[in-house]
């Protein structure tokens, strides 16, 4: 049994009676970091490079999208609406998933980041979301989650009294987390890289918001039966926050596909020591992150997410969770269009030669 795709079919065959779309380009490369892995004479850094996904600017929500979008069209849908931040990759991403599937698509955007510059309400993602023909609205309460997805969701049942059939796409934690099934699958793909690659992982770090990729990742890894622990980064909440929204769309999505617990509550691990000040906000751990990603691997991490999370890699070690000997997975999960909004920022900062 150690033939190559063994664990995607595996997961592939709990997953048959979910409709699904292809948006991602997969799988996505698994390499080493090896200059960033020298300059932090740490463990060997490797990376999942899900900000190469392709789709309409990469990252962590074309997998995702793949369930809900199959359902969407499964389900007739003629029309998305979406809800998250001014500069959410899901919101993007699903206004380009509808554009490609002939879907017209309506976006509310958050605002939950008090005092941008003009950069971060119209470049970056803002920007995409226009060239992939998306309507927008802007929702003035940024940290209400349960008050934005009841906001669209009225705005869904005004387009379904005008005869459209809207989809709708929300994130809140007591919807189906279709969006983890598709780093279920993602866990799979990374068992037989690292199977093909002769390599074996201690640990996985990922940034966890939502949480999607968080569960799907660690749900999808039990099943499979391998026991790598999984550190969340959070990008949104504190700690104690996240790891009850983790454990509650944990056994939403052991439900949904009706696997028993398969996740034991010890299991979920959060660390929020590289939020601060808050989500979308950025910290000197941020500016380290970018740089040495930039500056070392050639590779982007954005301000609000995955500079957070690869700080947590990084972070982690210097802790002394991670040894020397270990080999540890970064899952970078995109966001590569937000450095644009962030452009004032960065470049004063980097400027002040604030950053290693
Ligand atoms: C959405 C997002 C995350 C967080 O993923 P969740 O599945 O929502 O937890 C991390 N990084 C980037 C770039 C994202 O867009």
């Amino acid at each position: 049994m150690n033939s190559f795709s063994t664990n995607i079919d595996r997961v592939n065959s709990l997953l048959t009676t979910f409709p699904r779309v292809e948006l991602a380009n997969i799988p996505t490369p698994l390499e080493k970091m090896q200059r960033l892995s020298k300059h932090i004479a740490g463990p060997s850094y490797f990376v999942k490079r899900d900000d190469l996904t392709g789709f309409a600017g990469g990252g962590n929500k074309a997998r995702q999208l793949e369930y809900s979008f199959g359902e969407a069209i499964q389900r007739g849908a003629d029309m998305i609406l979406v809800t998250g931040a001014v500069q959410s990759n899901y919101v993007r991403s699903a206004a380009a998933a509808a554009a490609k599937f002939g879907l017209s698509c309506h976006v509310q955007l958050e605002n939950r980041v008090d005092d941008m510059p003009s950069s971060y309400h119209q470049s970056g993602n803002v920007l995409l979301n226009k060239l992939f023909g998306a309507s927008t609205s802007t929702f003035h309460i940024g940290e209400d989650e349960a008050a934005a997805d009841a906001n669209i969701a009225d705005i869904a049942r005004d387009y379904a009294k005008k005869g459209r059939k809207p989809y709708l796409l929300t994130l809140s934690p007591d919807t189906q987390p279709l969006g983890a099934l598709g780093y279920m699958r993602c866990a799979g793909e990374i068992l037989d890289q690292l199977h093909n690659q002769n390599k074996s992982v201690s640990a996985i770090v990922v940034a966890s918001g939502s949480a999607a990729t968080h569960v799907g990742l660690l749900l999808g890894l039990r099943l499979l039966r391998s026991r790598i622990p999984v550190y969340g980064i959070c990008v949104r909440r504190d700690k104690k926050q996240q790891v009850s929204r983790v454990k509650g769309i944990v056994r939403l999505a052991e439900n949904l596909i009706g696997c028993g617990e398969v996740v034991q509550e010890d299991d979920i691990k959060c660390h929020d020591e590289w939020l601060q000040p808050g989500y979308g906000r950025t910290n000197e751990f941020v500016y380290e992150a970018m740089t040495l990603a930039g500056n070392l691997e050639a590779m982007v991490v954005d301000p609000v997410y995955t500079a957070k999370s690869f700080a947590g890699a990084i972070g982690l070690y210097r802790q002394g969770l991670f040894n020397k000997s270990q080999n540890i997975l970064y899952l970078h999960t995109g966001g590569t269009p937000a450095i644009f909004a962030y452009e004032r920022e960065i470049t004063e900062t980097l400027n002040q030669g604030l950053t290693t």
